[in-house]
Formats: structure tokens, C-alpha cells, sequence
């Protein structure tokens, strides 16, 4: 059975360059084949719990400032408009047309380079308690055994303020969150994690949610987490990828 992600995006140059974050997305996508992907990104924030119903989602450039070679990049996967429209059902959600935002396409396109898995989004209710989060991981969980890989992607942390030159030291600060929010979910201690903002250093490297919650649904559709990377990039983004298996 497949386990459920959670995967930190970073920055959008995560598709081209080579770090250590991007090797190991690459190699992760090898050991992996899902007949369908359901991913929820903290690049689409809506009240209403929404699935995209789209056949052949747009690659969204949701950024700026970037090269050139950014913009060209395309991620042509296939939507699943039948399993999307059973997840409106299930999770009385709104079906609508929407592409993938980088947060889906760029991990996606390390994972999957072929662009051959057919991929669903669902976007993030931000406005949603914590533990509304889990529950509706929870409800994806069942898809893991259709051997449909739900993936969360945000960032275990994302400070965008403090960013600094690729390779600059990481400030203590970062690895106070991410050391916490490590010994809760190997302890799986899951109520902890519900009062994650009150988590050290949380606010500062989260100062809005969005990048945080995809781990909230992520850990709801699996089980026993475990780190299967870690790194940092530009100093404060902690690109740390949890598999919840
Ligand atoms: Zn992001």
C-alpha cells in the first residue's frame, strides 16, 4: 500500500536545480508508481473544499521574478476527471477547472518526469481548523489502497522574509520548529500536532499557515511517519519530505 506524502516545494527553482531536495525527489519518484495522484498545495487556498475536475490541467506559473527557463517548463500529467468528481462527491466538494500551480507541477515533475500519472488537485481550505485538516486526510486514506499516492505539499518551514543566499547557515530558530514538529510525529503524537502554532519559533517560520496545513492532511491519510529527507535551502526553507506509510 502506498504511504501518503508530505513534501516541502521550497522555492519554484527546485525544478531545475540540482540540489540535494531535487535528487531526492528524482530518485523517490523511482520507487514509486501510482495509478493516479490526488495532491492538495498551498498554492490553492479556497474557502470551499474544491477538486479540480480538469482533463488536461495547465501548468500555472504562479511567480515571479524568476529565469526565463522557469516559465518554460510545461507539465502536461492527464487530470482524472472521474476520480475527481467522486471526491467532490465524497468530500462534498466544489468540482472545478483548475491547472496545477508549482507547488503540484514542480515536485510532480521530479517524481514523475514522463508526466504520465494522472494527477487531481485538491485545494487547501485554509480557513479549516487543524483538526479538520487530519479529518480530511482521513477520508483520502482509503485511496492509498486503489494505489493513489495523496501527496501534501507546503514546506516545513517558509519564511519568506529571512531568505538568504543558497548555502548561507541555518539560524537556530529553524531548526527549533523543525525539531519539534520531527520528535511529535515519530512519537505520533497527533493531538500535539494540532496545536502546531503553538510549536517553538512557530510564527516565525510560518507566518501564514498555508505551508504548514498540506502535513496536517498528509498525516491524516497515512500512517507511521518517517523522514525521508532533510535538508535546507536558501538558509530558512527546511525542505524535509515525510512519508506517512
Ligand atoms: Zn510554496
Amino acid at each position: 500500500m502506498l504511504p501518503s506524502l508530505f513534501i516541502s516545494h521550497g522555492s519554484p527553482m527546485l525544478a531545475l536545480t540540482e540540489t540535494p531536495a531535487h535528487a531526492f525527489l528524482r530518485g523517490l519518484g523511482r520507487t514509486l508508481r501510482p495509478d493516479a495522484v490526488v495532491v492538495v498545495s498551498a498554492h490553492w487556498t479556497t474557502r470551499r473544499l474544491t477538486v479540480s475536475t480538469s482533463a488536461r490541467p495547465e501548468t500555472i506559473h504562479d511567480f515571479r521574478g524568476f529565469p526565463a527557463a522557469l516559465y518554460d517548463c510545461q507539465y502536461p500529467a492527464p487530470g482524472d476527471p472521474e476520480l475527481a468528481r467522486r471526491l467532490a462527491r465524497e468530500l462534498n466538494a466544489v468540482p472545478a477547472e483548475r491547472g496545477l500551480d508549482h507547488g503540484a507541477w514542480v515536485p510532480l515533475s521530479l517524481l514523475f518526469p514522463e508526466a504520465d500519472v494522472p494527477v487531481v488537485s485538491l485545494s487547501l481550505p485554509t480557513e479549516w481548523p487543524n483538526a479538520e485538516l487530519v479529518a480530511l486526510g482521513e477520508k483520502l486514506a482509503g485511496l492509498r489502497r486503489e494505489n493513489v499516492l495523496v501527496i501534501g505539499s507546503g514546506s516545513l518551514t517558509h519564511n519568506l522574509m529571512a531568505l538568504q543566499a543558497q548555502g548561507a547557515a541555518t539560524p537556530a530558530w529553524v531548526g527549533e520548529f523543525t525539531d519539534w514538529v520531527h520528535a511529535r510525529l515519530v512519537a505520533d503524537e497527533r493531538a500535539a500536532l494540532l496545536d502546531w502554532e503553538g510549536a517553538p519559533q512557530a510564527k516565525r517560520n510560518h507566518p501564514t499557515p498555508e505551508h504548514f496545513q498540506p502535513l496536517l492532511v498528509a498525516m491524516g491519510a497515512g500512517g507511521q511517519a518517517e523522514r525521508r529527507h532533510h535538508s535546507v535551502e536558501h538558509g530558512v526553507l527546511a525542505m524535509d519530505v515525510y512519508a506517512f506509510a
